[in-house]
Parts: C-alpha cells; structure tokens; sequence
C-alpha cells in the first residue's frame, strides 16, 4: 500500500494571529479543501459555511503541494528558525488548518511532528473526528453544520452567524471561549477585511457576556500572512 500524499495548499513561518495563542512563533501547514464549501464563489450559496475568506483549493500556495509524510515534516523543519550550531529554537510549533485538516490529518503526522519537537495545534471546524494526540485543538463552528468535536481546548465563534448563536455552542466544553469578528469574504478585493460593524457588534456580545473573549485577526492588522 502507498504512503498517504497530503494536499497542502500553503505552509509557511508567521506569528498566531488569532486567540489564545495569539502572538507565538508558529509554522502553518494550510491542508486544501474543506467538507463544508468546495472553494468556489458558485458554490457558496449552497454551502454549509458561506463566509470563507480564504482561498482553500489546489496546491498553488507558498511550499505548497503533494507531500508524504517525510517530505511535510522535512518542509516543517526547514521553516523553524534554527541557531547556529543548528539547533531548533525555542518551543517549535506547528498549527494544522485548511480547508478542513481533519479530511487529511493523521494520527501518524501528528506523532511524527511530536517527535521531531513540535507542539502541535489544529484548527477545525469540528465536524469531524481528529487524531487525539494533538496537543491543542481549537474549533471553529460554522452556520448549521453539525459539529462532532465536544471538547477543545479552544472554541473560536466567528460572529455574527445568521444560523449560529453563541447560545447554540454552549454544550461545546473549552477551556477558551472567543468571539472573531467576521470579515469580508468574497472574490473582491476586500475579502478578508475588517468590517468596523461586525467588530462593534462583537464587542458589545462580549460585554454583555464576559465568559467570550474578543479574537482579532492580529496577523491582518501586523500586515502579516
Ligand atoms: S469551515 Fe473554515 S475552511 Fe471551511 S469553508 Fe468555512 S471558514 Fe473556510
């Protein structure tokens, strides 16, 4: 039996732009494709998740393309700063997310990149099952897609969702609760932007309700990817 191939849209070297681990040095490995929208303007009405603003199809991204196991983790391990006896610096880490990595992760990367030193993260939309050795799982629930995941160490609302309240994720356990305000999505130039009236309507929920804490796109606002 072949060596499973992962489709990696782009992987690159950035800070953590959003949520509990805002700010920390991380390598992103972005898995193409996603279960709740094939990546096209056509098809987003249909979707379960209309609100993308991220391009999520093919190989076309930076470092991206068809890579086995080794080759990922080699490609991860070339991106972490190294110091001059060539060492690994400080607390490597790498963040799994999409598209949806779940249609691709495996058990077996995830130890893989364990063992070469990383801590390792996922952002999912939690709707389907992920390897449990994973350090840190952050979920993101989108629209009514039925989310699977009941238990995270992060769960990340994007708000306001017409068909998802806050209220609607409380049987969803986390150790941190934030509310992201949506941005602009969409094939114009926009897309991926603040929108100043979706961040006014997010703070006032996390006033009222002080259990959710603001995420921002801080790699946005750093001009960073
Ligand atoms: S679940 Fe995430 S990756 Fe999938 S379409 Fe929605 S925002 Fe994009």
């Amino acid at each position: 039996m072949s060596a499973p191939t992962f489709r990696i849209k782009e992987a690159f070297y950035t800070l953590q732009g959003e949520g509990a681990r805002s700010g920390r040095a991380s390598v992103f490995i972005r898995f193409s494709k996603c279960n709740l929208w094939n990546g096209r303007e056509s098809g987003r009405a249909a979707a379960l998740c209309q609100f993308c603003d991220t391009d999520i199809t093919g190989i076309d991204g930076e470092n991206g393309g068809n890579y086995d196991l080794q080759a990922l983790l080699d490609l991860a391990l070339s991106l972490w700063p190294r110091d001059s006896d060539g060492y690994m610096k400080a607390n490597p880490y790498v963040v799994f997310t999409g598209g949806e990595p779940a249609l691709q992760l495996t058990a077996k990367l995830v130890a893989s990149f364990k063992d070469s030193g990383f801590e390792t993260a996922v952002e999912s939309n939690g709707t389907l099952p992920l390897p449990s050795n994973l350090d840190w799982v952050c979920i993101s629930p989108k629209g009514k897609s039925e989310v699977i995941i009941k238990q995270c160490d992060e769960l990340k609302l994007v708000y306001p969702q017409d068909d998802l309240q806050p209220e609607q994720v409380k049987h969803i356990s986390a150790s941190h609760y934030f509310i992201s305000p949506m941005a602009y999505y969409g094939e114009n130039e926009s897309s991926g932007m603040i929108v100043r009236e979706n961040m006014q309507s997010a703070t006032l929920y996390c006033l009222k309700h002080p259990k959710w804490r603001m995420s921002l796109q801080t790699h946005k606002l750093l001009g960073i990817d």
